[in-house]
């Protein structure tokens, strides 16, 4: 028998939340499959020295505050929140479960897991990026260890080693940094890299997200690189430099390489209920994926509109549907 719910959010992290949030509040009957053993999403495997590039004041999911933090709050101190935040709301969050599949039909959704099937009128698709994440294609071949930076360690298993970091955007300005000093590093770019203004931090990137999506503000790229205090400081006395990208793997004498080249939604159950972008099915809906559904929507404290508009549809729809159901049959017709 497949246990059933009016909507059911495939993923646990803060997209994922944050939509179960709003879910509740405005009672709808929901369940949440996340297929971490624990709480904190693609926060589990942050590399040891990586903090958000906001303060924890402006990294709030709806209805809680992240507790304070001391500057730039670490990986755990998100995980920490997150945990604590399911806990608060009491939110029905059951681990580890890893969707299948999705199927559709009359209706209904259909969902195949490792802890057996579910139904459901809505599904909500939060699983984020990190488990998809992205490589480019370069003629040529590479003889050392190639890595992405979802999976990069710290810089220990480099010491003294030749690394090539590519990418120039937060993560390959983040990880070339975190390198130096402990291997021979080189960072190659596609472009120059792009700097925000020195004063930008997370709290910056908010408020212009905000004014993007109200429809004005042409400021920097929401993917220019955050000066953190320690990137600057190493930019600034020359340490952090980039070179231009290669155009064979085969140039590269280096003993690794770390792909920071992104990630892309991670929709494997979904895709073929999709149209490139849009969704191809009533109440499949989508939270999360940044500018893929919305400025600002993978960000802690820019998911929140997104997940409330995604719950107050799916309440507006279960509402319509009990008012139907509850008229009588000839009424109905005579429309
Ligand atoms: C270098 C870097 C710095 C960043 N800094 C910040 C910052 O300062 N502030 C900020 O707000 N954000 C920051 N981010 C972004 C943030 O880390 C992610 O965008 C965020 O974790 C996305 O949340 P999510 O809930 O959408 O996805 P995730 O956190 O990835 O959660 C999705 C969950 O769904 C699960 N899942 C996936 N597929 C399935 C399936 N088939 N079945 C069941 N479960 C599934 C996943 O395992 C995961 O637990 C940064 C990202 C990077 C790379």
């Amino acid at each position: 028998m497949a246990e059933h719910h009016t909507a059911i959010v495939v993923g646990g992290g803060q997209s994922g939340l944050a939509t179960a949030y709003y879910l509740q509040r405005f009672k709808v009957d929901f369940l949440v499959l996340d297929n971490h053993e624990e709480p904190g999403g693609a926060w589990l495997h942050a590399w040891p020295s990586l903090t958000l590039f906001s303060a924890a004041g402006f990294s709030n999911l709806p209805g809680w505050p992240m507790p304070q933090y001391p500057g730039y709050p670490p990986a755990s101190h998100v995980i920490d929140y997150l945990e604590n935040y399911e806990r608060r709301y009491d939110l029905p969050v059951r681990r580890p479960v890893h969707v299948r599949s999705v199927s559709h039909e009359g209706g209904m959704f259909y969902l195949d897991s490792t802890a057996g099937q579910f139904t459901a009128e809505h599904v909500v698709a939060a699983t984020g990026t990190w488990s998809a994440p992205f490589v480019p294609h370069y003629p040529g071949t590479f003889h050392g260890r190639q890595w992405h930076s979802s999976t990069y360690p710290g810089p220990e298993p480099f010491r003294g080693a030749k690394v090539a970091v590519v990418g120039g955007a937060n993560s390959g300005a983040q990880i070339a940094a975190d390198l130096i000093g402990t291997s021979e590093v080189t960072w190659f770019t596609l472009e120059p890299p792009r700097w925000m203004p020195d004063d930008v931090d997370g709290r910056d990137l908010f408020l212009r997200s905000r004014r993007r999506i109200l429809g004005g503000d042409s400021g920097p790229n929401l993917g220019d690189i955050v000066a953190l205090p320690h990137l600057r400081e190493l930019r600034n006395s020359g340490q952090l430099t980039a070179t231009p990208i290669f155009d064979s793997l085969s140039e590269l004498d280096h003993d690794h390489l770390i792909w920071c080249t992104g990630f892309r939604p991670a929709l494997g159950p979904f895709r073929h209920l999709m149209h490139g972008r849009e969704t191809a099915v009533k109440n499949l809906h989508l939270v999360g994926y940044g500018n893929w559904t919305g400025d600002g929507s993978a960000t802690l404290m820019g998911v929140g509109p997104f997940a409330k508009h995604t719950a107050q549809v799916i309440a507006g729809r279960v509402d319509e549907l009990s008012a139907s159901l509850a008229q009588p049959a000839g009424r109905s017709k005579s429309r």
